[in-house]
């Protein structure tokens, strides 16, 4: 086997794809499938965290535009996140994964208390961990989080797992002649305008220059390239 090119990664999942076709929830088998390739990936030797959205429940700003106030809808979104990290804790143990789940909200009766130092000395016993509940503030996203995350715990790379192969010049479902990027700078990002993540998450990314790859989830086996460091999806690092 290729020699893994990172040691230690954050893996960001939305909630949308732990939905497979559904309109709502959790596919059992899109699920079992996503931990089979993380389980590969820790075997291998890597590091693993995970940030997962919770966008196939609840998101505030959906819930704030039917009328809900803001901050409890977002308090709902948080809370979606923690039940799809508990059924990824699930889906990973059922493989053999020894896993924590540790929420940025304190509801330790079903999972640990996020604390920066106990969860990197999870990483180092190879435990994979699952940050959930984002940020734990209102108005933020788990993109957020995972930038957060990410810079707290050092890791080598900040991965985000999309639907799409990587960043275009311009929306590719919509667009034919869409170019996508093998790589880009924080700084091209911006000037071009082009959407990678919400703006809090991203500028958390290029002011600690973690580097970023964002790659199309769907295709099996691409998490495993990557960790062995073949160029798949866009890499965004470093200034112009
Ligand atoms: N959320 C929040 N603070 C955070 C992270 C998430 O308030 O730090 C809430 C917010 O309402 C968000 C929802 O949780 O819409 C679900 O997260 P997100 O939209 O990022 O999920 P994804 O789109 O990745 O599935």
């Amino acid at each position: 086997m290729k020699p893994l090119a990172y040691r230690r990664v954050l893996l960001k999942l939305s909630g949308e794809a732990l939905m497979g076709s559904l309109d709502y929830g959790i596919d059992p088998a899109v699920i079992g499938r996503i931990a089979r390739e993380i389980i590969e990936a820790r075997e291998a030797g890597a590091e693993i965290a995970l940030v997962i959205g919770g966008g196939n429940i609840f998101r505030g700003a959906g819930l704030a535009a039917g009328g809900m106030d803001r901050v409890t809808g977002d308090q709902m979104g948080m809370l979606a996140t923690v039940i799809n990290a508990l059924a990824m804790q699930d889906a990973l143990e059922k493989l053999g994964g020894r896993v924590r789940v540790m929420s940025a909200i304190k509801i330790n009766d079903v999972c640990e208390d996020y604390i920066r130092r106990r969860a990197v000395r999870h990483l180092e016993k190879g435990r994979i961990a699952i940050f959930a509940a984002g940020t734990g503030n209102p108005f933020f996203t788990t993109d957020s989080g995972a930038a957060l995350r990410a810079i707290e715990i050092d890791a080598d790379l900040l991965l985000k797992a999309t639907k799409v192969d990587g960043v275009y010049d311009k929306d590719p479902s919509k667009h034919a002649d869409a170019v996508r990027y093998d790589q880009l700078t924080y700084d091209q990002v911006i000037t071009q305008n082009l959407q990678v993540m919400d703006t809090a998450a991203f500028a958390l990314c290029r002011d600690s220059d973690v580097p970023l790859r964002i790659y199309d989830l769907s295709e099996p086996g691409n998490l495993m390239r990557i960790l062995q460091g073949e160029p798949i999806g866009t890499l965004v690092q470093g200034r112009s």
